[in-house]
């Protein structure tokens, strides 16, 4: 039984057998040809290069309606490289100056392009070697008369087939949409590779960066592919093959079952109804927390309308970037978090010049330091709360004097638009991020003064402990289950409770659906994620008894103990 490894692009398990796919390059002709035969030899390399990209355009053009959207793009720039002097100019001059036949020119100039492009710093364009690769493959194949790469599949066959490919062009993939194929693994390619871009899109396992695996395999061969450990066995023993046949069974029940859950309620056991929001970063991103069937966005990242670019986003564009949200929703809770800027994210052209960004001039700091930049968003803010209600949410706060200075400046921001005659609206909500530990500890006035609150724990774990969360050296180190991480956000529960006020954590520790139980005990009712994890997390709000749940956790924080999750769990 033979095992390999390489890097897991899509998630799930696929059972099958090995349709191996040849690689032209690798059979490749060599020999000289007679300066005589050179314009020839040109013009038979010419030919079978505008043969291929007239195959490639026609293919563009006849796209099924239900292919990945990405293939078109990705096909034409293969059709564009074949017009490219580099390709077509630079493999003539070796044919005609080394006297290679075309074949062996091709390979040449393709390997000397590959090593360029390998070189290149940024990951996407090195990976764009991949696309040359593809290519040459494909003249190859028309120069040698045999434009099929693939086996020939028993489209009838009921056993699936997984590809087993040195790599996998777009074009290809069409034709794998019509055997029966379970999964992609290919020698090449990282998670950008346009194998793993389209593999996503077709929702099917695949593993890249395999090393010499397709010379290991034959055709036939059972193959059982585990994308999330990224692990493949080939031929495996009874025992194993039920074992992973098994896996397979409870992942796919798992998966129906959690798409059925999709209109069910948020209802603990014993009757406690929890809000599952989305987290987004993008207003587009509306659309997807709608489809997981989002309560609301419970916290709209607007730094990401400021990054990636070298100048600063307009009132417009931010009024309609919110007011988008806002109608998307129909009348759902839109919280939209101000400017988070400082320690990680840090606008183009800017640099910064703390010996510690985290605790430096970061997120409502920077706003306060930069009234030109805050006053524009707080004026977009307050003309698209024409469309609805939004939650302002204010990060990194950790004294009150800041919370008097963000109202004094959303006075401003309304007073400018009255004075401008431009419409606008102040009903809005306001309320803070708890992630600096001052805050936490200090609750109660930030309670009494503020509409809501929404712990940021992944900012909140951090600085109560001291450690990075972007470190990886002391990654080890960075835990959400730690007693007094969790004794703070119990304590920030507790008295948004007293006063009457909604509170949410927005951290990723709403998203992760082994610490769903442990929120449930710390009380909480209101949880903010990424769509994607939201079903999962709604699963088990399902399954959990929300009272026994808060007697267990009480017990331990009132010791300062560690909670055991498999306790809780049952
Ligand atoms: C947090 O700190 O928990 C949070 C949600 O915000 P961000 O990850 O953007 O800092
Ligand atoms: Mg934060």
């Amino acid at each position: 039984m033979l095992t390999a490894q390489g890097q897991a692009v899509v998630k799930g398990y696929a059972i099958g057998k090995a349709a191996v796919m040849s690689a032209a390059a690798l059979e490749v002709p060599h020999y000289r040809i007679t300066a005589d035969d050179v314009d020839a030899e040109c013009q038979r390399l010419l030919s079978a290069m505008m043969a291929t990209r007239d195959e490639l355009n026609h293919l563009v053009d006849h796209l099924p309606l239900d292919a990945p959207r990405e293939l078109a793009p990705i096909l034409t720039v293969h059709s564009l490289l074949l017009d490219d002097p580099m390709l077509t100019q630079q493999t003539c001059d070796i044919v005609r100056t080394r006297l290679y036949n075309a074949e062996w020119a091709l390979t040449a100039q393709g390997q000397a392009l590959v090593e360029q492009f390998t070189q290149i710093e940024d990951e996407y364009l090195r990976e764009r070697a991949a696309d040359v690769r593809q290519v040459i493959e494909r003249v190859l194949r028309v120069l040698a008369g045999q434009p099929a790469m693939l086996p020939d599949f028993d489209h009838r066959s009921s056993d699936p087939l997984i590809v087993v490919a040195r790599d996998i062009s777009p074009a290809d993939m069409l034709r794998l949409r019509e055997a029966n194929f379970a999964a992609f693994l290919t020698d090449l390619g990282g998670p950008t590779s346009h194998t793993a871009i389209v593999a996503r899109s077709m929702n099917v396992p695949a593993l890249v960066g395999l090393g010499g695996f397709r010379n290991l395999i034959r055709d036939g061969d059972v193959l059982i592919v585990d994308g999330f450990t990224g692990a493949v066995i080939v031929n495996p023993s009874e025992q194993v093959l039920s074992e992973y046949q098994e896996r397979q069974h409870v992942y796919q029940r798992e998966r129906e079952e959690l798409s059925s859950l999709h209109d069910a309620a948020a209802l603990t056991l014993d009757g406690v109804m929890i809000r599952l929001e989305a987290n987004i970063e993008l207003p587009q991103e509306a659309e997807q927390a709608l489809a997981a069937g989002a309560d609301g966005i419970g916290l709209f990242r607007s730094e990401f309308l400021f990054l990636g670019r070298n100048d600063l986003p307009t009132e417009k564009e931010q009024y309609e970037a919110y007011s988008r949200v806002v109608r998307a929703m129909g009348g759902k809770v839109v919280t939209i978090r101000t400017l988070d800027i400082g320690a990680d994210k840090v606008l183009d052209g800017e640099s910064t010049v703390a010996t510690n960004p985290a605790l430096g001039l970061r997120a409502i700091r920077y706003c306060l330091d930069r009234p030109d930049i805050f006053l524009t968003q707080l004026r977009a803010l307050l003309r698209a709360s024409v469309h609805g209600q939004i939650r302002i949410l204010i990060p990194m706060i950790a004294s009150m004097s800041e919370v008097h200075a963000t109202r004094q400046a959303l006075e401003l921001a309304a007073q400018e638009l009255e004075r401008d005659g431009v419409p606008y609206a102040r009903n809005y909500q306001l309320g803070a991020m708890v992630e600096v530990p001052a805050m936490a500890i200090a609750i109660e006035p930030f309670v009494a003064e503020l509409d809501f609150l929404s712990i940021g724990t992944n900012d909140l774990i951090q600085y109560v402990l001291a450690v990075d969360r972007g470190d990886t050296e002391v990654a080890n180190l960075y835990d959400p289950m730690h007693p007094a991480v969790l004794r703070l956000i119990a304590h920030t529960i507790n008295a948004a409770k007293r006063f009457g006020k909604p509170v949410a954590v927005c951290g990723e520790m709403a998203g992760d659906a082994s610490l769903t139980r442990v929120l449930l005990g710390l009380g909480l009712t209101e949880f903010s994620m990424h769509p994607q994890q939201l079903l999962e997390v709604k699963r088990e709000v399902r399954r959990s008894h929300s009272n026994a749940l808060r007697d267990k956790v009480a017990l331990a924080l009132n010791r300062a103990e560690r909670i055991d999750l498999l306790a809780l769990a049952t």
